[in-house]
């Protein structure tokens, strides 16, 4: 099982920011408010927002790694 974790900017309610450059004025972007790292694959649903990407990455790698020893334990 192929487990993927991302982490993407996400506005002050919670939604996905993809604007960039430009587009953020184009679309009335309410602005990033912080990072949300997810996990996608095998119905898992993990989540967790943080204000630094770079602490979310940690988080992510944990967590991925816990997949790992979750599905080597058997
Ligand atoms: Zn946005
Ligand atoms: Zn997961």
């Amino acid at each position: 099982m192929q487990y993927v974790a991302t982490i993407a900017p996400v506005h002050e309610d919670g939604t996905e920011c993809t604007h960039t450059g430009r587009d953020k004025q184009d679309t009335g972007c309410a602005g990033r408010r912080g990072y949300r790292a997810s996990c996608t694959g095998g119905g898992c649903t993990w989540s967790k927002t943080g204000a630094r990407a770079s602490a979310l990455a940690e988080d992510r790698s944990h967590h991925l790694n816990a997949h790992l020893t979750a599905s080597t334990a058997r």
